[in-house]
């Protein structure tokens, strides 16, 4: 809006405008298998993604097409010549804030052709704190669309118009969401079947069973003077699962009595298969 007039018409300088063409550009082709899980990022920094995602595990998967990464450019939804995707505060303050407008059209198209019970998240420190149930849930939806925060954050309206929910990586401030999408996504994309080699070991570990994780060890069985627990070498399957449930029970005591509690909850209260 506060643009001066361009000396000449500049709209067709918009070069072609696809929801992905920037960051497509950076993904090997992947195989695309219809239906596979996908993660839509509208964020300033397509150049982020996918970033830690494309390694290892879930950038294996990403190559063989078990799931899919589409950044949205948000830039190229801008206003005007500078494509400017931020405003000052209403009633004054300090820093930017995402415009509605701007965030809308990018959303728009980041939903169309979308099922329905396909959420759109905002990365925020006002969420609601991100948690493996909310990993589950997201892993389990057809894929998830990502808004990632810059500067002050986005344009109240936009949230409530289009029912956003608004899920924080923790209680601490980023600079922006593109680091707690990656995380959401990863432990979105790790629960989808045959990301990981060994699906058991999903079931095991730390908040699956509202218990954090039993210490592991591994080779050598004596390390600068410290054996691992004899219980584990005896080769006695029960004594084992007896021994890492207890320490499974111990730590979470421990270190983590919100857990515990909702643990005994579960566990005394109720009809929860409680093994
Ligand atoms: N003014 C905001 C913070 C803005 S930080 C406030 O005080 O609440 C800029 C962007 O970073 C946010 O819009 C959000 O998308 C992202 N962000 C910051 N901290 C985050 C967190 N803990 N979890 C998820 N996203 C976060």
């Amino acid at each position: 809006m506060s643009d001066p007039a361009p000396s000449k018409p500049r709209s067709h300088g918009r070069k072609s405008i696809s929801a992905s063409a920037h960051p497509q550009d950076l993904m090997p082709p992947a195989e695309r298998r219809p239906g596979a899980w996908t993660a839509k990022i509208i964020t300033l920094l397509p150049g982020s993604f996918p970033g830690v995602l494309g390694e290892s595990l879930t950038g294996r998967a990403l190559k063989d097409g078990l799931w899919h990464l589409e950044t949205i450019d948000l830039r190229l939804y801008g206003e005007g010549r500078h494509r400017n995707v931020d405003d000052t505060p209403a009633g004054g303050g300090a820093g930017m804030v995402l415009r509605p407008d701007v965030m809308g059209r990018a959303i728009d198209a980041a939903q169309a052709g979308t099922p329905t019970g396909w959420p759109i998240v905002y990365l925020s420190p006002r969420g609601r704190p991100f948690d493996q149930a909310t990993a589950q849930r997201f892993s389990e939806a057809p894929g998830v669309t990502f808004v990632c925060g810059r500067f002050e954050g986005l344009d109240e309206r936009v949230i409530d118009h289009y029912g956003i929910e608004e899920v924080s990586l923790g209680d601490f401030v980023l600079t922006g969401g593109e680091i707690a999408a990656q995380a959401m996504i990863d432990a979105a994309v790790r629960l989808r079947p045959g990301v990981l080699g060994n699906e058991a070991s999903t079931q095991d570990e730390s908040f699956s069973r509202g218990l954090l994780e039993h210490p592991q060890y591994t080779r050598p069985a004596e390390w600068r003077g410290h054996a691992i627990p004899p219980v584990l070498l005896s080769g006695h399957h029960g004594e084992i699962a007896r021994w890492r449930r207890r320490m499974a029970e111990e730590i979470t005591r421990v270190r983590r009595p919100d857990l515990w509690a909702d643990h005994l909850e579960r566990r005394d209260g109720g009809d929860e298969n409680g093994d």
